[in-house]
């Protein structure tokens, strides 16, 4: 359906606010762990964090940092000045009573993010601030984990510029990788390291004003995003199309039904008392501050499309962009061959074959773990394409080696060793082959073979060219023993008929 939202009566706007875990060491205003994954419950909390009276916030400089990065990958304008204010809740989960956040002076600005298919989507702002705890709920208990309290966020909110449910699983995919590439976020969306706030709204088409807004929080995959896009489009527009009014509320999703459910109506909207926070002073950068980030970072998926985008198809490129150490090999390889002085249409080439071996290989199924293992060298690598080039592997072999290079028996070896220890060289010396395919010939076991052809059975052509492989065990290059079969076959063809 997302593909077919521009034919339909109603014109869907669709907003995103994501929450990004920054990836620091510590928290946002204490010195405690803040990577709690695997550890116990309330395990990496401090008095802080606990908001036991008298304790007072400290920014971590570290989170000012990344927030810099991740503007600078939202292509936003880094703001030298922007200060905190308290957003005040009471929820079991926030000790504090108040959420410490940037309401009216974020540390990013405007910016955008653009798609794949270079769609442009404006980003309004983002900001800092502190997550809350975790509540799970049982029958008649529920317990506080604190872990997660005042791990520093940055909220990024976007502009009502996406219009499809697929644009914005687009969207919230380039989010990821932005936030991934930059090394802002470890992008583990199973333990919600980013978070989707979706806003969507429908209006007839051609209408200039937007319609109210179905908001659906916390969702954690780029597939319930658009599928819950999918699902409001198609519940507001039933509701639409029998004169129903759309309430502005706050729905949940539920991946296992695929539907949302009404939570809370925006209209009884809640008063947070926003204020200045008081404990902690604003933040001043110097733009050398931002320049020194902005001359750090990494590559992100629009160098990569630059580089590479002219060698590997688009949507194979797309593929590999969700694997940064992917892309960054193939990026790696085409330095190193730029720096040798190799021809473009041969680097090229080489380059197109490493790829695919990432794509039809590495990220078949049953290999896909040998993605946590570390990539080969470019090395390895170069020297595999150079043995195909020369005809020394057989498209087998070739998997076979480039297999072994993620084993640890043979993960430092280099690529020729690897297939000479493995007998997968194959044999290409012209002479050496001809020597093969004549005792194949001349051995009685075949005769039948050859007088079958001569007579006219193209079949046992094969047959002979599976000898000469058995009798290389497995060395000689098919095509060529084939070549030389054939062309033996016929001479003796030829003088037999003179003979007679
Ligand atoms: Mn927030």
């Amino acid at each position: 359906m997302g593909e077919n939202m521009t034919e339909q009566k109603y014109e869907i706007t669709v907003g995103i606010e994501c929450h990004v875990q920054l990836a620091t060491k510590t928290k946002l205003f204490s010195e405690v762990d803040n990577d709690a994954r695997g550890k116990e419950p309330n395990s990496c909390v401090s008095p802080v964090e606990y908001a036991l009276p008298g304790m007072l916030p400290r920014l971590n400089r570290e989170a000012v940092k990344m927030a810099i990065r991740a503007g600078l990958a939202l292509n936003s304008e880094i703001n030298l000045f922007s200060r905190f204010d308290r957003k005040h809740y009471f929820y079991p989960d926030s000790p504090k009573g108040y959420q410490i956040t940037q309401m009216y002076q974020p540390i990013i600005g405007a910016g955008f993010v653009e798609l794949p298919n270079g769609k442009k989507v404006r980003i309004e702002h983002a900001h800092l601030e502190g997550d809350a705890g975790k509540l799970t709920h049982f029958d008649n208990y529920s317990l506080v984990d604190l872990n997660r309290a005042d791990t520093p966020l940055i909220e990024i909110v976007s502009m009502p510029d996406i219009h499809s449910a697929h644009d914005a699983h687009d969207y919230c995919k380039e989010l990821w990788r932005l936030m991934t590439f930059s090394g802002v976020c470890f992008g583990d969306l199973y333990n919600g390291n980013m978070r989707f706030d979706v806003n969507i709204s429908l209006a007839e088409k051609g209408s200039k004003t937007l319609g109210k807004r179905a908001e659906i929080k916390n969702l954690n995959s780029f597939r319930s995003v658009e599928r819950a896009i999918e699902y409001e489009y198609e519940r507001q527009s039933k509701m639409l199309d029998a004169g129903e009014v759309i309430t502005q509320e706050t729905r949940g999703w539920n991946d296992a039904t695929g539907k949302t459910t009404s939570q809370r109506s925006k209209e009884e909207a809640q008063d947070y008392r926003y204020m200045p926070e008081p404990d902690l002073p604003p933040i001043r950068l110097l733009s050398d501050q931002v320049k020194a980030e902005q001359e750090n970072m990494p590559l992100l998926p629009a160098d990569y499309r630059a580089t590479l985008g002219v060698i590997i198809p688009q949507d194979i490129l797309e593929i590999l962009l969700d694997y940064k150490e992917l892309v960054d090999k193939l990026a790696e390889l085409k330095t190193e061959y730029d720096i040798q002085g190799i021809d473009k249409e041969t680097s090229k080439a080489a380059i197109l074959k490493i790829s695919n071996l990432f794509t039809s290989v590495l990220l078949a199924e049953e290999n896909s773990s040998l993605l946590n293992d570390p990539m080969p060298s470019t090395k390895q690598l170069i020297d595999l394409n150079s043995m195909i080039a020369k005809n020394e592997l057989s498209s087998t072999s070739v998997k076979e080696v480039f297999l072994r290079f993620f084993t640890p028996e043979m993960r430092f070896k280099e690529t020729r060793i690897i297939a000479k220890e493995l007998n997968l060289i194959q044999e290409n010396d012209l002479g050496a082959v001809e020597k093969i395919v004549d005792e194949v010939i001349n051995d009685p076991k075949n005769a039948q073979a050859v007088t079958d052809f001569k007579a006219g059975s193209e079949k046992v052509l094969g047959f002979l060219v599976g000898q000469v492989m058995k009798a290389s065990r497995g060395k000689a290059n098919p095509s060529m023993a084939q070549e030389i079969l054939r062309k033996k076959l016929l001479e003796m063809k030829i003088l037999e008929k003179k003979i007679i």
